[in-house]
């Protein structure tokens, strides 16, 4: 199926490695242009090298190494794209979630980090490139959040929280006027799949749980109807499928890739 975005430029945060990178990827794979942002210089020069190898020359990629939850690193993300980011027709925010931990034990600081990376960050990439999408009558906003939006995770209180909080934002956005002029805001929200997010907290949960690494996995994977994790690749082709033209009727949604581990009916 062709996507119809061939040509169409986006920016992809979190996009060196994971679902961001999968985002990237199956962008790039259609034909559009592709602005990666990641903090780590040399894994994101990495990246978007291998990306540009298997996309060929027909699509510009370019890497900003920049933290995206800061003012200024959505700064350099607007120079490097040549404006202030109106010239975006697909935007697809993400960057690393909350710790996980007690509430207990968390402060004011810690409360505004989570709702600074994980609420304010997409609502101000919106907000720069929204009109711009309006004016030439397409855009595709596409948010990473989490399945603990629809069934939250204990110890993830601060991801819950955060996450929550842009969920009911998006809800209003995608049903105001902006849904007759062919822009669609849609959340997708990840279960479980394999990054290296997934492999750095197996360790810890395993030794929680007097397990070994592959015991766990097994047991994680077990749980999940599917019978296993999902993969960046597959995740960034239902992103690639919600950006394209067919999925113009689709808005204000949240969307579970999960492998059928949320347990409800609707
Ligand atoms: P990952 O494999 O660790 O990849 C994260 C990517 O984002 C990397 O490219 C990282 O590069 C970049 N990044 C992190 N913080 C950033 C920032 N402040 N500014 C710019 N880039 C940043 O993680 P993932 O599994 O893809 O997870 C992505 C998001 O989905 C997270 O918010 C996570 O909580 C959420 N999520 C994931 C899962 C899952 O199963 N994987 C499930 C639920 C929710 P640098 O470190 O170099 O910046």
């Amino acid at each position: 199926m062709d996507l119809g975005i061939q040509g169409k430029w986006a920016l992809v945060g979190g996009a060196s490695r994971g679902l961001g990178w999968g985002c990237a990827r199956a962008l790039a794979l259609e034909g559009v242009n592709v602005v990666m942002v990641a903090r780590r210089p040399d894994v994101l020069a990495q990246s978007v090298q291998a990306l540009q190898a298997e996309a060929g020359t027909g699509v510009t990629l370019i890497g900003v190494a920049a933290d995206i939850t800061t003012e200024a690193g959505r700064a350099a993300v607007w120079g490097a794209a040549g404006g202030p980011g109106q010239g975006f027709d697909i935007v697809v925010t993400n960057a690393g979630g909350p710790p996980p931990g007690d509430f207990r034990q968390w402060g004011r600081e810690q409360w505004l980090q989570a709702v600074e990376g994980n609420m304010l960050t997409p609502i101000e990439l919106i907000k720069t490139t929204i009109d711009g999408m309006a004016e030439r009558g397409f855009g595709r906003i596409i948010n990473i959040t989490s399945s603990a939006v629809k069934a939250p995770i204990d110890v993830l209180g601060l991801s819950n929280g955060a996450r929550s909080g842009l969920t009911g934002f998006v809800a209003g956005l995608a049903r105001s006027e902006i849904a007759t002029r062919g822009v669609t805001l849609n959340n997708l929200l990840p279960g479980k799949i394999d990054t290296d997010r997934i492999r750095a907290t197996l360790p810890a949960m395993a030794a929680k749980a007097g397990k070994s690494v592959d015991d766990m996995r097994a047991l994680q994977q077990k749980q999940i109807p599917a019978g296993r994790y999902g993969t960046a690749e597959e995740f960034g082709r239902i992103c690639a499928f919600l950006c394209s033209v067919h999925a113009a009727y689709i808005t204000g949604q949240n969307i579970l890739a999960d492998g059928g581990a949320y347990p409800g009916t609707f």
